[in-house]
């Protein structure tokens, strides 16, 4: 990528700096816009670019969409076609991140959902790291409760209710933590300001499940696959208690921006040992590998650019 780069927005590629909305869009008054956070990452050897499971990241939006009454004239594959096209008209050759967006796009005053019209964008930034400790997590017990299904849908990736994961990632950073462990309405551990959460205990891979106010994860999703399929790990999705988490063996935190993040120490308390722990290593190696279209066994995951 040289120069500027490319956004689809209002139903064609555009210059990046042409893709506008107004100040007063419903969307930008009222939050209610619907989005995916998705990478494609560049492999060196190959000299190609994959994005990772941009079918599933599409669903996923589409359902959200679905959750604020939004009428969408695409399905998974034209929404991919539409990311390919926007992927090669700036030729990445590097990690990137995207970022589609469905939006309530109509200008004026009045909260609703119903009869306002929706519209599309998808922007592309170059990628790293998200967070900085990624081996050496050191994590905090949120004072902010995570949103409930009944206040905003936790499942749809709404962009209001991201006002929930900024309260909790400013105050866990300014209080000197990497990242924070939210709990829901019940007292259960649902996740992290924008990732979903593991404990190792007594050797099985416990993660929370779908019902406790969780987004439900690509990586996530992935990273089960991973450890049942390639470490032959149980796995088992239930209800986190607070304390369960001070006595696990490892812990790690799982998302897109994030990848598989380690914590080594929750609330000044080591977790295990206090340093990275061998299934978590394994599942970093393995990941990797797998999103940047090394391990053929995963190639149905990688959407060649
Ligand atoms: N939870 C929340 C609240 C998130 O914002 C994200 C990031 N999209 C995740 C979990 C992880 O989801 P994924 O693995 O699909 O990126």
């Amino acid at each position: 990528m040289t120069g500027e780069s490319h956004a689809f927005f209002e139903g064609k590629i555009v210059p990046f700096s042409e893709a506008k909305v107004s100040i007063a869009s419903h969307a930008f008054l009222y939050g209610t816009s619907v989005f995916g956070g998705m990478r494609a990452y560049w492999n060196e050897e190959r000299k190609k670019l994959f994005a990772f499971r941009p079918f599933d990241h599409f669903r996923r939006l589409l359902n959200s969409a679905r959750m604020l009454h939004m009428q969408v004239n695409h399905d998974e594959e034209s929404l991919t076609q539409i990311l390919l096209d926007l992927l090669r008209t700036d030729n990445w050759q590097r990690d990137v991140y995207m970022r589609p967006t469905i939006y309530k796009a109509d200008i004026g005053i009045g909260v609703r959902l119903h009869d306002l019209r929706d519209e599309l964008s998808i922007f592309v930034l170059p990628f790293d790291k998200y967070v900085k400790n990624d081996t050496n997590a050191h994590v905090t017990f949120s004072s902010w409760r995570r949103i409930d299904d009944n206040v905003i849908p936790a499942r749809a990736k709404v962009a209001g209710a991201y006002a929930n994961s900024a309260l909790i990632k400013t105050d866990a950073n300014l209080s000197g933590f990497d990242e924070a462990l939210v709990l829901d309405h019940n007292g259960h551990v649902s996740e992290g300001s924008a990732m979903n959460i593991f404990m190792l205990r007594d050797g099985v891979l416990v993660t929370p499940p779908i019902t406790d106010n969780i987004l439900e994860g690509i990586t996530r999703r992935s990273i089960i696959e991973l450890a049942q399929k390639e470490l032959g790990l149980q796995v088992v999705e239930r209800s986190i208690d607070r304390t369960e988490v001070f006595i696990s063996q490892e812990m790690f935190m799982t998302g897109t921006a994030a990848q598989v993040v380690v914590v080594t120490k929750v609330d000044h308390r080591p977790i295990g040992r206090g340093e990275m722990g061998p299934v978590a290593s394994k599942l970093r190696e393995l990941f990797d590998d797998v999103v940047r279209g090394k391990n053929p066994k995963y190639a149905h995951w990688n959407t060649v650019v």
